[in-house]
């Protein structure tokens, strides 16, 4: 299902760094090994995904060939695939219960949300969802040799709800292969109605001799009692993205504005560089660096000096030129500077793009008063 040539512009960045620090087996240091990047489409964002894989760092480790890699991605979306596995849910759904033909469901997907798909490929999603209701990959000589060769398993079990009154998705995966070992939907009213679906695993584990070295899940009502009562000696984590991304949620709008304010500044930044570089070329990028050569501007050597305007004459410069130039060059800077920070990338969660961004552009504002202040003008009112 994966489609070349798309349009992804105005993806979101999602960097995932798996959160052990030491190796399972030998206590060694974990280094970053591989970086694989794609693009996974949901129902409401497009994803660019950056995922970086971690290795044992000893030479002797008997598990070097095993790579850490941060269960998240398994979250979003089905091994190999394009589409997130909400849309897969959501296809599904419609399929099953609203009885709508493949062709409605891709028109819904294309006219409400948005989603770049063909028809072909929402009937892949059926089967998917189909495969997805009633996994028991598990079970497959395939799969558990491959789980006893790596050594060990990272169990990851979420619930993928779809509105509040059908049955959820629980998908139990090995992070560490990507596999999804079980999945099925199921309605959860209480722990006792999770604890024979996660025994399975157990059973799993135990049946082929590998530990389950940790578990990662949401922290949903009935699910983490019923963990507890299933794996009471595993460490079991919650999902920090999914944890952070709860908490900078109410913080997500006003990021957002904070970018846009930011982008016009650009936008006008540009303006007044523009407008700087066509009065003083030598003030460009790729000009005579400043106060270099005060009194030959022109000789730059590099192409600049023959865009020079006629009202500065040919490379005799008077003093108050000079001054002007000096000038011109110290507002080029700042003026680039200011762009180039009004443009930085954060790296969310932790780091809102948009709040970097204008907190560079007050850096890039107190030294353009700075400058002011030094040559005796004033500030301009409102700052
Ligand atoms: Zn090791």
């Amino acid at each position: 299902m994966r489609t070349r040539g798309r349009d992804h512009g105005g993806a979101e960045l999602l960097r995932l760094v798996p959160q052990e620090e030491q190796c399972f087996f030998c206590g060694a240091r974990l280094v970053i090994c591989e970086t694989q990047e794609r693009y996974v489409r949901t129902l409401r964002t497009l994803f660019h995904v950056i995922g970086k894989g971690k290795k044992c760092a000893s030479g002797d480790c008997e598990h070097g060939a095993l790579r850490y890699r941060s269960p998240e991605i398994g979250r979003l979306v089905l091994k190999g695939h394009e589409f997130g596995r909400d849309i897969v849910l959501w296809a599904g759904d419609q399929h099953q219960r609203e009885n709508l033909s493949i062709a409605r469901i891709h028109r819904r997907l294309v006219e409400e949300f948005l989603v770049p798909i063909c028809e072909r490929s929402v009937g892949n999603l059926l089967n998917d969802h189909l495969a997805l209701c009633q996994c028991v990959a598990g079970d497959s000589g395939r799969v558990r040799e491959k789980l006893k060769r790596q050594g060990g398993i990272v169990l990851c079990v979420d619930g993928v709800h779809f509105d509040e009154a059908s049955p959820v998705l629980y998908v139990q995966r090995d992070a560490i292969s990507g596999e999804v070992l079980y999945a099925e939907r199921r309605l959860a009213q209480g722990k006792d109605d999770l604890v024979p679906m996660l025994r399975r695993s157990a059973e799993l584990a135990a049946e082929i001799g590998v530990p389950i070295i940790g578990i990662a899940s949401d922290k949903e009502r009935s699910l983490v009692p019923a963990i507890a009562a299933v794996f009471p000696n595993v460490p079991h984590q919650f999902c920090q993205t999914h944890f952070l991304k709860n908490v900078a949620e109410p913080l997500k709008e006003d990021d957002q504005e904070l970018a846009g304010a930011a982008q016009e500044t650009v936008l006008a930044l540009r303006k007044v560089q523009r407008k700087i570089e066509r009065r003083f070329p030598a003030a460009a990028v790729g000009g005579t660096g400043a106060g270099a050569k005060p009194t030959r501007v022109a000789g730059g050597g590099d192409g600049v000096g023959e865009a020079k305007p006629a009202a500065e004459g040919a490379g005799t410069a008077t003093p108050a030129d000079d001054t002007a130039l000096a000038e011109a060059r110290v507002a080029a800077a700042l003026a680039r500077a200011g762009t180039t920070a009004g443009m930085v990338a954060g790296r969310p969660i932790t780091d809102p793009p948009g709040l970097k961004r204008s907190q560079r552009l007050r850096q890039v504002r107190d030294a353009v008063e700075q400058a002011a202040r030094k040559r005796g003008l004033q500030t301009p009112a409102g700052h």
